[in-house]
């Protein structure tokens, strides 16, 4: 008897229809003269004449992909040189990276639990990116998730574990741009001896001295007892992602890390471009402090018209949405006025309040700021 085994898939995307969840993609024009807040290009790099240039010398020179693992042909002189300048910028020891911030994280939470037996606890924030959520579901450990951006939850988890453990936060949390309190995070871990897992993809070229990162502007990078990661695929407008420590971790991650032993190292090409971009933060330190202007400014214009939107810490700004279907009306409807704004909904959104999700860019002026805002009120469900 023929038996049907995708069935269950129709049902499954029958619900979500009626949800208003059902996802489609839209491929995005070269030449779109959308006004672009939906992207994460924090600093507007990825489309900068030398960063893509950087891109494109280096495909020319290694080729258009790695070739291989980085432990057997995927690791050129630009790899190695882009480990050196990620850890010397973020003021950390080491460096090693990956070909996704995604894949960073998995090697970071899974290779720092140590081996099976080891009896490794580790306590996250309720509010971390699906990445470290997926390392945890793949780590050999115990875990214990607790309330959003409470030190207090931290330290009475860690309390209650009789050996090694690990704190895993982000350092800005994707959906509200919130930030996470690393300071006393890190005193938390400091007094149970636990080390400290940040996720930093969202801080690099925006926190922090010219953008060094979130760990860099609470005075942790180079912490012996701190890794952080990170992505080169937002404010360093290439793609791909790093794990930052001590040497001997990153020696052990070499070793260890599976999804650095078994993917196809770095693109030379991301590795040029993010090379290039972190060359420009460093000649052109400014644009973190306006990528956090620009969010300061969106937000204020938004939430004075009388929105509900959480005050961002970083470039993140994410307006709340009476529905997910009015959130994805009020983005079309951006869309359509010129502007480009993300759409976050159940179940991106573990409160499964829907919200518009706007990224701040250093480069954008502040009539474009301005009118940009001046949109998304003028768009804004009534309800809203
Ligand atoms: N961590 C956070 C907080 C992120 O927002 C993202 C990107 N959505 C990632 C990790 C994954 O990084 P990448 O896109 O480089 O895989």
């Amino acid at each position: 008897m023929h038996r049907d085994p995708f069935d269950w898939i129709d049902e499954r995307q029958a619900r979500l229809r009626t949800a208003g969840l059902v996802r489609t993609l839209r491929p995005r024009a070269a030449d779109s003269d959308l006004v672009d807040l939906a992207g994460n290009d924090y600093l507007g790099l990825t489309r900068h004449p030398e960063v893509t240039e950087a891109a494109a010398e280096a495909a020319r020179r290694w080729g258009a992909g790695a070739t291989g693992s980085r432990l057997v042909t995927g690791t050129t002189e630009l790899h190695a040189r882009l480990e050196e300048e990620l850890a010397a910028f973020c003021g950390f020891e080491a460096a090693l990276v990956f070909s996704s911030g995604y894949t960073a994280n998995l090697a970071a939470v899974t290779a720092l639990s140590g081996p099976v037996g080891s009896g490794t606890l580790l306590v996250c924030d309720e509010g971390n990116h699906a990445s470290l959520i997926d390392g945890c579901r793949l780590a050999r450990a115990e875990k214990a998730v607790v309330r959003h951006a409470e030190p207090e939850a931290f330290a009475k988890a860690l309390a209650a574990h009789d050996g090694r453990a690990i704190a895993v936060t982000d350092s800005v949390f994707s959906v509200d741009g919130d930030a996470a309190p690393l300071a006393a995070l890190a005193g938390v871990c400091r007094e149970s001896g636990a080390a400290l897992l940040v996720d930093d993809a969202h801080g690099l070229g925006v926190l922090g001295d010219g953008g060094r990162g979130a760990l860099h502007a609470a005075g942790l990078a180079g912490d012996a007892d701190v890794v952080a990661t990170v992505t080169l695929s937002k404010s360093l407008g290439a793609q791909g992602g790093a794990v930052l420590g001590p040497a001997r971790v990153i020696e052990h991650l070499v070793s260890t890390a599976r999804t650095f032993i078994f993917d196809t190292g770095l693109a030379p090409a991301a590795a040029g471009g993010a090379l290039a971009s972190l060359a420009l933060l460093r000649r052109e330190p400014d644009r973190a402090g306006r990528v956090r202007d620009v969010a300061t400014e969106l937000h204020r214009r938004v939430t004075e018209a009388g929105l509900v939107a959480v005050r961002p810490d970083a470039a993140v700004v994410s307006v709340r949405a009476p529905s997910p279907e009015a959130a994805v009306r009020w983005a079309a409807d951006c869309r359509a006025a010129g502007l480009a704004v993300g759409c976050f909904r159940p179940p991106s959104v573990p409160d499964g309040v829907s919200r518009l999700r706007l990224t701040a860019r250093a480069d954008l002026t502040d009539s474009e700021v301005a009118a940009a805002a001046d949109t998304i009120v003028r768009t804004a469900p009534t309800a809203a």
